[in-house]
C-alpha cells in the first residue's frame, strides 16, 4: 500500500438552491439545502484512500458540529486523522454556495480553522511525513505551511506533489521543492503569472522556474505531463456523460499520487488520473462522487 500524507483544507460545503440570487438587502426563498464534506485537501485525501493508499491527513477543524463531522467522516473512510487538530475558538472552514436555476453559482469560502494550520503542525507529524511515499499539497492552507511541508518532505527524499489550486502566484522558493506540479488548464496562467499560447508552453515556463515535472489537466480532453527531461506525454480523457464536474481535479490529483507512489510510468499515471476524474464527473457532489479503485479499473478496462 502506498503511503501518502496530505496537508490541506477541510471544509463543509453548505449548498443552497434558489431560482435566482438574492440582491443586497433582499430576502428570497430557496428550494433546497444540503451539506457536503469538501475542501481540496480532504477531497484529495479521500480520493487517494478510496484508490487504495494508506493516507494520513494533516489539517485543522473548529470545535463545532461541522468540524467533528468532517474529522469523523475521514476516520470512517479509514484515513489516519491523528493530525487533524480540533481547534477551539475558530469555526470550521465552510463554503457557502448558492446555485441558481441556470446552474450558475456564487461561493463565499471562510477558511476558518484551515487558516490556522501551522508549520508546528508539520513538525509534530514529521516522523510520518518522512516515511511517506508522497506528500500531497494544495493552496487552501497558508503558503508558509505549504513551504515548510514541502521543504521537510524534500529533505527526506519524499516525492512532493503540489496541486496549485486555487491558483495564485507562487513564491520562487517553492517550485524547486516540487517534484510534480499539477495545474488545470484554466488556472495555469494565474500560476505562471503570464499568458502563454498553449498548455505545453505554460508547463515549460513553470518547469523553467524549478518544478521538476509539470502536469496540466485539460478537462474532458485529459491531461499532459512535461517530464524533467523535456519530453511530453499526453493522455486523452475518457468519454463519459458529465453530470457534475465538482472534484474532478481532486480525483485526478489523488489518483496521480497513488499511481506515482506505486511506481507507475507517466503514461499510466495520467491514464489512471483521467479515469478517476472521468468517473467523478458522472456523479453529483464532491466527496460522495470520488470513485473506488474498482470503478476506476472498470472504466480503464472498458477502453481497448
Ligand atoms: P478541475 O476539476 O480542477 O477544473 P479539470 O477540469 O481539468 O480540472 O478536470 C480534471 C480531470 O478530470 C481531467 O484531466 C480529466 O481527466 C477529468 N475530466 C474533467 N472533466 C471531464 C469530462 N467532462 N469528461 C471526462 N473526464 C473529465
Amino acid at each position: 500500500m502506498p503511503r501518502i500524507v496530505v496537508v490541506g483544507s477541510l471544509n463543509m460545503d453548505l449548498v443552497v438552491r434558489a431560482s435566482r440570487f438574492a440582491q443586497p438587502g433582499e430576502t428570497i426563498t430557496g428550494s433546497a439545502f444540503l451539506t457536503a464534506p469538501g475542501g481540496k485537501g480532504a477531497n484529495q485525501a479521500v480520493a487517494a484512500r478510496r484508490l487504495g493508499a494508506d493516507v494520513m491527513m494533516i489539517g485543522r477543524v473548529g470545535d463545532d458540529p461541522f468540524g467533528h463531522a468532517l474529522r469523523g467522516g475521514l476516520a470512517a473512510e479509514g484515513l489516519d486523522v491523528r493530525h487533524v487538530d480540533v481547534t477551539p475558538s475558530v469555526s470550521t472552514g465552510v463554503a457557502l454556495i448558492t446555485v441558481d436555476d441556470c446552474g450558475e453559482n456564487t461561493i463565499v469560502v471562510v477558511p476558518g480553522a484551515n487558516g490556522l494550520v501551522s508549520s508546528a503542525d508539520i513538525e509534530r507529524a514529521l516522523p510520518v511525513v518522512a516515511e511517506a511515499d508522497a506528500l500531497l499539497l494544495q493552496l487552501e492552507v497558508p503558503l508558509p505551511v505549504v513551504m515548510s511541508a514541502a521543504r521537510r518532505a524534500h529533505a527526506a527524499s519524499v516525492t512532493v506533489i503540489l496541486n496549485a489550486a486555487p491558483a495564485q502566484p507562487l513564491p520562487p522558493m517553492l517550485l524547486p521543492l516540487v517534484d510534480y506540479l499539477v495545474v488545470n488548464e484554466t488556472e495555469v496562467l494565474d500560476v505562471a503569472g503570464f499568458a502563454t499560447d498553449t498548455p505545453e508552453a505554460a508547463a515549460r515556463a513553470l518547469q523553467a522556474r524549478g518544478a521538476r515535472t509539470v502536469v496540466v489537466t485539460l478537462g474532458a480532453a485529459g491531461a499532459l505531463l512535461l517530464a524533467s527531461d523535456g519530453t511530453i506525454t499526453s493522455a486523452d480523457g475518457f468519454r463519459v456523460e458529465a453530470v457534475d464536474t465538482t472534484a474532478a481535479g481532486d480525483a485526478f490529483v489523488g489518483a496521480l499520487a497513488v499511481a506515482l507512489a506505486e511506481g507507475a510510468t507517466p503514461a499510466e499515471a495520467l491514464q489512471f488520473g483521467n479515469a478517476a476524474g472521468a468517473v467523478t464527473v458522472t456523479r453529483p457532489g464532491a466527496q460522495p462522487s470520488l470513485p473506488t479503485r474498482a470503478a476506476v479499473d472498470a472504466l480503464r478496462a472498458s477502453r481497448c
